[in-house]
């Protein structure tokens, strides 16, 4: 009996050894990760830069505060603003973290412009943007939010896609609209570059901020470095987390000069966020995701990724029903019950991947996936597919 909490439902399954794209258990057997931690380990595992950039900053200072200057979160957040829309940033632990920045920098922009009622926030049904009280109103799914109270006032809902629906949500109120550029744990939802553009005509009519949550789509994952970028929009305010530390907790919230400013001392802290061991690991990991070809290399795999999943969807017909997702955030909807068939992956094939909503299966490589790796994942994804065919036609009837 574990001492847990039991919010997981957690396999027995421990690893002890990660190398590149490969993980290792208990008894030495090897598995293929196209889970990544949910998105995280964007450079695979034991990548050798960021191993020698933690133990080197495990040599100096662990840990200060805030309230002194730290010279690795100094250059993080230089090196991002140089690299994006944006001009400010602040450092989290976690992804929840960094959209509670975001939400908290729109409403008080707003409130220190004298505008003290618009605080409320359009977002999106089938989101997902964390599991505090406020990012589960954000993400407004029902199942998430059941059982904790009251449920904190200021988000509306509507379904993506449809601009005249947002547009029917838009009131005196109204502050922002916040949206994940491609919907992960929802169905894996990649939102088409027309309904981005329209969301940004929308904010720019009625003076409001676009958000953008790229916790789990951006560094990278979609072969640009924000997932917004396909669109050629530029948004206001953008939540990263999960691949910007590789496995270290670490997450920011990045915004434009004017949005950021009114967050002057005393509106928002953080004790670790951006403690010198995170920012010395999220430069080593920046280094390596702007390092000339990285990105490219990733948009390469991403359609190689599609392509052999088309592949795929043509030989099983009966098991693949759609193919979402954008470059290396891939989802495949498929007819077994997800939760079974990842398990079955896992279990019978030593491939890892990630269930979604809707009946998606997810595939999240590491960055730094080859073909070779993707051609041994489709493989395995086939052969668990033949497997399950195999079964039906052996298994006694039932009644
Ligand atoms: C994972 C995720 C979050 C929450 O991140 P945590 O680090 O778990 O708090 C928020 N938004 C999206 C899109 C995510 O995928």
């Amino acid at each position: 009996m574990s001492a847990l909490y039991g919010t997981y439902a957690r396999s027995d399954l421990a690893f002890e050894r990660g190398e590149g794209m490969r993980l290792y258990d208990q008894h030495g057997r090897e598995y293929l990760d196209f889970h990544s931690g949910i998105a995280v380990n964007a450079l695979g595992h034991g990548d050798a830069h960021i191993v020698s950039a933690l133990k080197s900053a495990a040599e100096k200072v662990w840990h200060t505060s805030n309230v002194f200057t730290i010279p690795e979160q100094e250059k993080l957040g230089q090196r991002l603003v140089d690299a994006t829309f944006a001009d400010s940033v602040f450092f989290t632990n976690s992804g929840a973290e960094a959209l509670e920045c975001a939400i908290k920098t729109a409403r008080h922009y707003f409130w220190a412009k004298g505008e003290v009622d618009r605080y409320e926030v359009i977002a999106f049904t089938g989101s997902f943007h964390g599991r505090t009280m406020g990012t589960i109103a954000a993400g407004g799914n029902p199942s998430y939010l059941e059982g904790f109270g009251p449920v904190m006032p200021g988000f509306k809902h509507t379904a993506p896609g449809d601009l005249d629906a947002v547009k029917a949500l838009i009131g005196p109120q109204t502050c922002a609209i916040l949206i994940e550029t491609v919907q992960g744990e929802g169905g894996v939802t990649a939102m088409s570059n027309e309904f981005m553009q329209g969301l940004r005509a929308l904010c720019d009519e009625h003076g409001l901020l676009l958000i953008l949550d790229e916790v789990q789509c951006g560094y990278g994952r979609t072969g640009r470095f924000f997932a917004f970028e396909w669109s050629g929009i530029v948004p206001d305010i953008v939540a990263v987390a999960k691949a910007i530390g590789g496995g270290f907790p670490l997450g920011a919230c990045l915004a434009k000069g004017d949005v950021a400013a009114s967050m002057v001392p005393g509106t928002h802290g953080s004790t670790y966020g951006g403690n010198p061991l995170a920012t010395a690991v999220g430069n080593a990991v920046l280094d390596r995701i702007l390092a000339p070809g990285f990105i490219d290399q990733v948009n390469t795999m991403g359609q190689r990724l599609a392509w052999h999943l088309q592949q795929l969807a043509q030989k099983y017909p009966d098991y693949v029903l759609e193919l979402r997702g954008k470059g290396l955030l891939a989802g495949i909807k498929i007819a077994p019950p997800v939760r079974d068939f990842v398990a079955r992956l896992r279990d019978d094939h030593q491939l890892l991947a990630v269930g979604a909503g809707d009946n998606v299966l997810r595939l999240l490589p590491p960055l730094i996936v080859t073909e070779a790796d993707i051609e041994e994942a489709v493989g395995k994804l086939a052969a668990a597919f033949e497997a399950i065919e195999a079964e039906a036609v052996t298994a006694p009837a039932v009644g």
